[in-house]
């Protein structure tokens, strides 16, 4: 308006804008208290085969849900004794048991569980003394929500591929009240920010949960991981910028067929879309 002063127009709105934001702030508050009183009483359990298999494909996810108040629990099928070359198996697992502690410890990661088997000897063992120590763990953890590589393995790796093989075994044996997700194909990830694959592509209904804000926690998870040359391995400011922001999953039980969810913890109605 014509000759009213700069600091007048300044006052105004702020007088008129700050109320607003104090409830968009409150608002905001209050949706994350009440993310976290619900969170709180969730549990996801994830199931692989080796040290690092947690932070590189899904290290996003398992931040976000533990920064939510959920109880994330890890179980390692082996200690990656094969992982360093020139170094003992022994040695090795050592070195790497010690490094997946530390990102489970920045992911936010509650309890990581190793089931005791050697590294590139998974499917080589007796798979159903596997199958009864995951179906006990899945007994006593009693999770909603149970994350394991897809039949892919994602990258093929003969351990992937066991692991996936047991705990969706031993978790049809058990039949808890909870789903079960795939690690969708590594291709997916590579899609970029909003682009969700398709369920052909997948093998399944999607789940593409946003791991935006915690991008920075999954690349120092991942630099955890020292031995094993992580590709991120700049400053972790600047390595964020280069990551996608969507991790994908397969819901594979309960068989929900036609739906695009985007909280693993809800696979039905409101939270998921009926395409
Ligand atoms: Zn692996």
């Amino acid at each position: 308006m014509a000759g009213e002063s700069s600091s007048t127009m300044h006052a105004a709105m702020a007088a008129g804008s700050a109320p607003r934001n104090a409830a968009a702030r409150l608002s905001r508050c209050e949706k994350r208290l009440s993310v976290r009183a619900k969170m709180s009483k969730q549990t996801l359990l994830v199931i692989l085969a080796h040290p690092d298999d947690e932070s590189f494909p899904i290290g996003g996810t398992l931040a976000k849900y533990a920064a939510e108040g959920a109880r994330v629990v890890l179980v390692s099928a082996t200690r990656g004794e094969a992982g360093i070359r020139g170094l003992a198996p022994e040695s090795a697992g050592e070195i790497r048991a010690r490094e997946l502690q530390q990102a489970a410890k920045t992911l936010g990661i509650s309890d990581v569980h190793f089931l005791g088997y050697r590294d590139g000897e998974l499917s080589l063992v007796d798979p159903a003394a596997i199958r009864s120590q995951v179906a006990n763990l899945i007994r006593e953890i009693q999770p909603q929500v149970v994350i394991t590589f897809g039949p892919d393995g994602i990258s093929g790796h003969p351990d992937h591929i066991a692991i996936h093989e047991i705990v969706t075994q031993a978790f049809d044996q058990v039949q808890p009240v909870a789903c079960l997700y795939y690690i969708a194909p590594s291709e997916a990830t590579l899609q970029g920010c909003g682009v969700v694959p398709s369920p052909q592509k997948t093998g399944g209904p999607v789940a593409a949960i946003d791991v935006g804000e915690h991008l920075l926690t999954k690349v120092r998870a991942m630099q955890c991981h020292a031995s094993q040359r992580p590709p991120f391995s700049g400053s972790p400011e600047e390595e964020v910028a280069r990551m996608a922001c969507h991790e994908y999953f397969t819901l594979v039980r309960p068989h929900l067929k036609e739906v695009s969810c985007s909280d693993l913890f809800a696979p039905v109605p409101d939270v998921c879309v009926n395409k």
